[in-house]
């Protein structure tokens, strides 16, 4: 076989592989939407428990309403990822009150995430949690690094918020976020953990769990030696690849078709 005949095949296989790309269903209604969406955020809240990210109860991933669109879903004050359900899920409105379900919303949950969810009128979901490796990257005080393919997800595509000021429970701080955050997908809270933001609650459950492992990557090699980074127009091309509104949406389909899977409760 030649080198032109190969690379035609190659090109033949590029093309095959991106028409079959899972793409975003269509609904009938908003209130297939909703629900939708309040799985996808339960089965994202199994996951961040399979991966070890929550710790206590810290930690929030929120989903926009399709229809009451100042509103959005998440999960309960206090109630384990591990267990969570669809059915769980609380719908609170832009001033903090539970208009949906049956539990109380944690104050920084709202303070953060309805301030992000208001600024970012793109944001569908938003994620949050105390991960053990963005919360130690989050006192170095600094942004990762092009070092690895997937860190280029993030390449000139996060922020750092440098101001901790105890639990973010008031509006002010939680405003002050998304004024950092500003059209970025994510955030490193100095301190404190990773703040991610997707167009689908898919997007930003992605986000997070690869940004959590670029942290991890990051301070493996900083510990062992010095990272040789990627140059700036590799980098710059990686991130429109692997770091696309697409690209997030597609990674996260295996992890939700394998969690929903293990633990079909979850839509109930
Ligand atoms: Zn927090």
């Amino acid at each position: 076989m030649n080198q032109h005949h190969l690379q035609d095949q190659h090109a033949g296989a590029v093309t095959k592989i991106g028409a079959g790309l899972p793409q975003p269903p269509v609904f009938k209604s908003l209130a297939e939407e909703r629900q939708h969406r309040k799985e996808r955020l339960a089965a994202g809240l199994r996951l961040f428990a399979k991966f070890g990210f929550d710790e206590g109860v810290a930690g929030h991933i929120t989903v926009r309403d399709p229809e009451f669109t100042d509103t959005f879903w998440v999960n309960g004050f206090g109630m384990s990822f591990g267990l969570i359900k669809a059915s769980d899920l609380i719908r609170v409105n832009h001033k903090g009150e539970v208009v949906e379900g049956n539990h109380p919303v944690n104050a920084a949950a709202f303070a953060i995430h309805a301030s992000v969810h208001a600024a970012r009128p793109d944001s569908i979901g938003a994620a949050h949690s105390h991960s053990t490796y963005g919360r130690a990257f989050s006192t170095l005080a600094r942004k990762l690094e092009p070092i690895t393919q997937d860190a280029c997800a993030f390449y000139n595509d996060h922020a750092l918020y440098e101001d901790y000021g105890g639990v973010a429970v008031e509006v002010d701080e939680g405003e002050q976020i998304a004024q950092a955050l500003g059209s970025h997908k994510a955030a490193i809270l100095q301190n404190h953990g990773l703040l991610t933001v997707g167009q689908s609650v898919d997007e930003a459950v992605w986000w997070f769990i690869t940004m959590e492992r670029s942290c991890q990557a990051q301070l493996l090699a900083e510990a062992a030696g010095t990272p040789v980074l990627i140059e700036e127009e590799a980098a710059t091309l990686t991130a429109s690849q692997v770091g696309s509104h697409v690209s997030g949406y597609v990674s996260f389909q295996p992890l939700y078709a394998k969690i929903t899977r293990e633990q079909p409760d979850v839509f109930d």
